[in-house]
Protein backbone atom coordinates (compact mmCIF):
# COMPACT_ATOMS: atom_id res chain seq x y z
CA UNK A 1 0.00 0.00 0.00
CA UNK A 2 1.27 3.72 -0.76
CA UNK A 3 2.76 4.93 2.37
CA UNK A 4 1.09 8.01 3.68
CA UNK A 5 2.72 11.13 4.51
CA UNK A 6 2.76 14.03 7.18
CA UNK A 7 3.56 17.23 5.52
CA UNK A 8 3.51 21.02 6.78
CA UNK A 9 3.06 23.29 3.55
CA UNK A 10 4.41 26.84 4.07
CA UNK A 11 4.55 29.71 1.59
CA UNK A 12 3.15 33.25 1.77
CA UNK A 13 0.10 33.90 0.52
CA UNK A 14 -0.75 33.57 -2.94
CA UNK A 15 2.37 31.20 -3.49
CA UNK A 16 0.36 28.54 -4.56
CA UNK A 17 0.16 26.77 -1.64
CA UNK A 18 -3.55 25.86 -1.45
CA UNK A 19 -3.43 24.28 -5.06
CA UNK A 20 -0.38 22.00 -4.28
CA UNK A 21 -1.87 21.12 -0.80
CA UNK A 22 -4.73 19.98 -2.96
CA UNK A 23 -2.77 17.78 -5.14
CA UNK A 24 -0.60 16.26 -2.48
CA UNK A 25 -3.11 15.22 -0.50
CA UNK A 26 -4.69 13.07 -3.86
CA UNK A 27 -1.12 11.61 -4.72
CA UNK A 28 -0.37 10.70 -1.14
CA UNK A 29 -4.13 10.05 -0.18
CA UNK A 30 -4.08 11.51 2.98
CA UNK A 31 -6.12 14.53 4.14
CA UNK A 32 -5.69 18.13 3.47
CA UNK A 33 -6.36 19.90 6.81
CA UNK A 34 -6.27 23.76 6.20
CA UNK A 35 -6.71 26.06 9.21
CA UNK A 36 -7.71 29.02 7.09
CA UNK A 37 -10.56 26.69 5.46
CA UNK A 38 -11.81 25.18 8.86
CA UNK A 39 -11.99 28.89 10.34
CA UNK A 40 -14.12 30.04 7.25
CA UNK A 41 -16.42 27.22 7.96
CA UNK A 42 -16.80 28.21 11.77
CA UNK A 43 -17.88 31.27 10.68
CA UNK A 44 -20.11 30.24 8.30
CA UNK A 45 -21.44 27.96 10.59
CA UNK A 46 -22.07 30.68 12.92
CA UNK A 47 -20.29 28.55 15.97
CA UNK A 48 -18.80 30.57 18.79
CA UNK A 49 -15.38 29.82 17.55
CA UNK A 50 -16.34 31.36 13.93
CA UNK A 51 -17.96 34.45 15.99
CA UNK A 52 -14.57 34.72 17.27
CA UNK A 53 -12.61 33.88 14.41
CA UNK A 54 -14.42 36.73 11.79
CA UNK A 55 -13.46 39.84 13.08
CA UNK A 56 -9.70 38.42 13.18
CA UNK A 57 -9.89 36.99 10.12
CA UNK A 58 -11.15 40.16 8.22
CA UNK A 59 -8.21 42.40 9.48
CA UNK A 60 -5.79 39.49 8.17
CA UNK A 61 -4.69 39.27 12.04
CA UNK A 62 -3.75 35.75 13.40
CA UNK A 63 -5.44 33.96 15.72
CA UNK A 64 -4.08 33.01 19.07
CA UNK A 65 -1.92 29.88 18.99
CA UNK A 66 -3.75 27.84 21.85
CA UNK A 67 -7.26 28.09 20.03
CA UNK A 68 -5.91 27.38 16.63
CA UNK A 69 -4.19 24.40 17.85
CA UNK A 70 -6.83 22.88 20.03
CA UNK A 71 -8.28 22.74 16.61
CA UNK A 72 -5.78 21.26 14.95
CA UNK A 73 -5.26 18.77 17.53
CA UNK A 74 -9.31 17.75 17.31
CA UNK A 75 -8.71 16.98 13.35
CA UNK A 76 -5.54 15.34 13.68
CA UNK A 77 -7.08 12.97 16.17
CA UNK A 78 -9.52 11.77 13.34
CA UNK A 79 -9.15 8.56 11.92
CA UNK A 80 -8.30 9.87 8.79
CA UNK A 81 -5.25 11.80 9.96
CA UNK A 82 -4.45 9.16 12.38
CA UNK A 83 -4.17 6.31 9.49
CA UNK A 84 -2.79 8.00 7.06
CA UNK A 85 -1.30 11.47 8.16
CA UNK A 86 -2.29 14.60 6.84
CA UNK A 87 -1.01 17.68 4.54
CA UNK A 88 -1.10 20.81 7.03
CA UNK A 89 -1.98 23.94 5.21
CA UNK A 90 -1.63 27.52 7.05
CA UNK A 91 -0.41 26.00 10.39
CA UNK A 92 1.89 25.86 11.76
CA UNK A 93 2.39 30.03 11.32
CA UNK A 94 3.93 30.84 14.57
CA UNK A 95 6.84 29.22 16.47
CA UNK A 96 5.38 28.46 19.58
CA UNK A 97 2.18 26.83 16.65
CA UNK A 98 5.44 24.69 15.46
CA UNK A 99 6.93 23.58 18.68
CA UNK A 100 2.87 22.28 19.64
CA UNK A 101 2.73 20.44 16.84
CA UNK A 102 6.26 18.66 17.08
CA UNK A 103 4.79 17.89 21.32
CA UNK A 104 1.11 16.80 19.21
CA UNK A 105 2.29 14.10 16.90
CA UNK A 106 5.38 12.99 19.03
CA UNK A 107 6.72 10.35 19.12
CA UNK A 108 6.58 10.39 14.81
CA UNK A 109 7.78 13.69 13.10
CA UNK A 110 6.74 15.58 10.21
CA UNK A 111 8.29 13.71 6.84
CA UNK A 112 8.78 17.21 5.68
CA UNK A 113 7.99 21.01 5.91
CA UNK A 114 7.94 22.16 2.50
CA UNK A 115 8.48 25.33 1.60
CA UNK A 116 6.66 27.33 -1.50
CA UNK A 117 9.14 30.23 -2.79
CA UNK A 118 7.76 33.12 -4.93
CA UNK A 119 8.26 36.38 -5.51
CA UNK A 120 6.34 39.11 -3.35
CA UNK A 121 5.42 40.72 -7.02
CA UNK A 122 4.21 37.91 -8.34
CA UNK A 123 1.79 36.80 -5.46
CA UNK A 124 0.36 40.20 -5.14
CA UNK A 125 -0.83 39.35 -8.75
CA UNK A 126 -1.78 36.04 -8.52
CA UNK A 127 -4.04 37.33 -5.51
CA UNK A 128 -5.79 40.14 -7.31
CA UNK A 129 -7.48 37.49 -9.31
CA UNK A 130 -7.51 34.68 -7.10
CA UNK A 131 -11.50 33.25 -6.49
CA UNK A 132 -12.40 30.62 -4.41
CA UNK A 133 -15.37 28.37 -3.66
CA UNK A 134 -17.22 29.24 -0.31
CA UNK A 135 -18.48 26.04 0.34
CA UNK A 136 -15.16 23.50 -0.33
CA UNK A 137 -12.33 26.23 -0.62
CA UNK A 138 -11.29 25.07 -4.25
CA UNK A 139 -9.48 27.74 -5.53
CA UNK A 140 -10.13 29.30 -8.58
CA UNK A 141 -8.41 32.26 -10.42
CA UNK A 142 -9.91 35.06 -13.09
CA UNK A 143 -7.35 33.36 -15.32
CA UNK A 144 -8.71 29.96 -14.92
CA UNK A 145 -12.68 30.05 -13.88
CA UNK A 146 -14.57 27.33 -12.79
CA UNK A 147 -16.59 26.03 -16.25
CA UNK A 148 -19.89 27.45 -15.81
CA UNK A 149 -20.92 30.92 -14.28
CA UNK A 150 -18.46 30.91 -11.50
CA UNK A 151 -20.34 27.69 -9.89
CA UNK A 152 -17.08 24.88 -8.36
CA UNK A 153 -16.68 22.60 -10.70
CA UNK A 154 -15.98 19.89 -7.28
CA UNK A 155 -19.11 20.89 -5.61
CA UNK A 156 -21.34 23.78 -6.92
CA UNK A 157 -20.98 25.98 -4.54
CA UNK A 158 -20.56 29.94 -5.17
CA UNK A 159 -17.10 30.88 -6.53
CA UNK A 160 -16.15 34.16 -4.50
CA UNK A 161 -13.50 36.90 -4.11
CA UNK A 162 -12.60 36.53 -0.25
CA UNK A 163 -13.70 39.02 1.78
CA UNK A 164 -9.86 38.93 3.15
CA UNK A 165 -8.21 39.61 -0.18
CA UNK A 166 -8.61 43.18 -0.77
CA UNK A 167 -5.40 44.96 -1.23
CA UNK A 168 -4.92 46.54 2.45
CA UNK A 169 -5.88 43.04 4.07
CA UNK A 170 -2.99 41.71 1.22
CA UNK A 171 0.06 43.63 2.56
CA UNK A 172 -1.15 43.22 6.27
CA UNK A 173 -1.08 39.31 5.86
CA UNK A 174 2.51 39.63 3.79
CA UNK A 175 3.67 41.79 6.44
CA UNK A 176 2.58 39.73 8.80
CA UNK A 177 3.72 36.47 7.09
CA UNK A 178 7.40 37.82 7.01
CA UNK A 179 6.84 38.83 10.49
CA UNK A 180 5.93 35.78 12.07
CA UNK A 181 6.36 32.91 9.72
CA UNK A 182 9.65 33.52 8.56
CA UNK A 183 11.31 32.48 11.61
CA UNK A 184 9.32 28.95 10.83
CA UNK A 185 11.67 28.51 8.36
CA UNK A 186 14.78 28.72 10.83
CA UNK A 187 13.29 26.91 13.05
CA UNK A 188 12.95 23.94 10.86
CA UNK A 189 15.97 24.37 8.95
CA UNK A 190 17.57 23.65 12.26
CA UNK A 191 15.70 20.23 12.61
CA UNK A 192 16.67 19.71 9.15
CA UNK A 193 12.78 18.88 8.36
CA UNK A 194 12.71 22.48 5.75
CA UNK A 195 12.92 21.63 2.24
CA UNK A 196 12.52 24.78 -0.05
CA UNK A 197 10.91 24.58 -3.40
CA UNK A 198 10.78 27.07 -6.53
CA UNK A 199 6.94 27.90 -6.74
CA UNK A 200 7.20 29.31 -10.13
CA UNK A 201 5.83 27.47 -13.18
CA UNK A 202 2.77 25.39 -13.90
CA UNK A 203 0.89 23.36 -10.53
CA UNK A 204 1.94 19.95 -11.88
CA UNK A 205 6.19 20.94 -12.81
CA UNK A 206 5.73 22.83 -8.26
CA UNK A 207 3.59 19.06 -7.73
CA UNK A 208 6.69 17.49 -9.28
CA UNK A 209 9.47 19.50 -7.59
CA UNK A 210 7.75 18.48 -4.37
CA UNK A 211 6.91 15.41 -4.39
CA UNK A 212 11.15 14.30 -5.55
CA UNK A 213 11.82 16.74 -2.48
CA UNK A 214 9.88 14.83 -0.14
CA UNK A 215 11.00 11.44 -1.81
CA UNK A 216 14.36 12.62 -1.46
CA UNK A 217 13.80 13.00 2.22
CA UNK A 218 12.78 9.66 2.69
CA UNK A 219 15.64 7.82 1.07
CA UNK A 220 17.99 9.94 3.13
CA UNK A 221 16.03 10.23 6.67
CA UNK A 222 19.02 11.53 8.36
CA UNK A 223 20.47 13.19 5.93
CA UNK A 224 22.30 16.77 6.34
CA UNK A 225 23.38 16.25 10.08
CA UNK A 226 20.33 17.20 11.62
CA UNK A 227 20.11 17.36 15.05
CA UNK A 228 16.68 15.50 16.26
CA UNK A 229 15.05 18.17 18.90
CA UNK A 230 14.37 14.59 20.95
CA UNK A 231 17.61 14.33 21.82
CA UNK A 232 17.83 18.22 22.37
CA UNK A 233 15.45 18.80 25.35
CA UNK A 234 15.89 22.49 25.39
CA UNK A 235 14.63 22.71 21.99
CA UNK A 236 11.45 20.91 23.03
CA UNK A 237 9.75 23.89 24.00
CA UNK A 238 5.93 23.48 24.97
CA UNK A 239 6.43 19.81 24.30
CA UNK A 240 3.85 17.27 25.99
CA UNK A 241 1.64 20.52 26.94
CA UNK A 242 -0.85 19.17 24.33
CA UNK A 243 0.86 16.01 23.55
CA UNK A 244 -1.52 12.87 22.78
CA UNK A 245 -1.34 9.73 23.52
CA UNK A 246 0.39 6.99 20.83
CA UNK A 247 -1.42 5.63 18.07
CA UNK A 248 -1.87 2.33 16.87
CA UNK A 249 0.33 0.83 14.18
CA UNK A 250 0.13 4.05 11.66
CA UNK A 251 1.03 6.37 14.78
CA UNK A 252 0.38 9.64 13.27
CA UNK A 253 -1.22 10.78 15.60
CA UNK A 254 -3.13 9.43 19.12
CA UNK A 255 -6.37 10.41 20.07
CA UNK A 256 -7.34 12.86 22.59
CA UNK A 257 -7.46 11.38 25.77
CA UNK A 258 -11.00 10.79 26.85
CA UNK A 259 -12.25 11.45 23.56
CA UNK A 260 -14.64 9.13 21.85
P1 LIG B 1 -5.58 31.42 5.24
O1 LIG B 1 -6.72 30.92 4.43
O2 LIG B 1 -4.60 30.35 5.61
O3 LIG B 1 -4.91 32.62 4.61
O4 LIG B 1 -6.18 31.93 6.63
C1 LIG B 1 -7.14 32.97 6.68
C2 LIG B 1 -7.09 33.65 8.05
O5 LIG B 1 -7.36 32.70 9.08
C3 LIG B 1 -5.72 34.23 8.43
O6 LIG B 1 -5.51 35.51 7.88
C4 LIG B 1 -5.81 34.24 9.95
O7 LIG B 1 -6.61 35.30 10.41
C5 LIG B 1 -6.56 32.94 10.24
N1 LIG B 1 -5.63 31.78 10.40
C6 LIG B 1 -5.53 30.69 9.60
N2 LIG B 1 -4.59 29.83 10.05
C7 LIG B 1 -4.08 30.39 11.16
C8 LIG B 1 -3.04 30.01 12.07
N3 LIG B 1 -2.35 28.87 11.91
N4 LIG B 1 -2.76 30.84 13.10
C9 LIG B 1 -3.46 31.99 13.28
N5 LIG B 1 -4.43 32.43 12.47
C10 LIG B 1 -4.75 31.64 11.39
Amino acid sequence: MLPGVRLVVLGKQGAGKGTQCVRLSHHYVVPHVSTGDMLRAAVKSGSLLGQKAREVMDSGELLGDDLIMEMVADRLSEPDCRARGFVLDGCPRTVGQAEALEALIAPVELDLVVDIEVPTSLVLRRLAGRRVCIDCGANYSVASPPRVNWTCDTCGGEVIQREDDTEDAIRRRLDLYERQTTPLIGWYTERGQLAKVNGIGSPDAVLGRVVRAIEHRRSHPHGGGRISPRQDPSSRGQAGKKRLSGSGSGGAVGRKGGEG
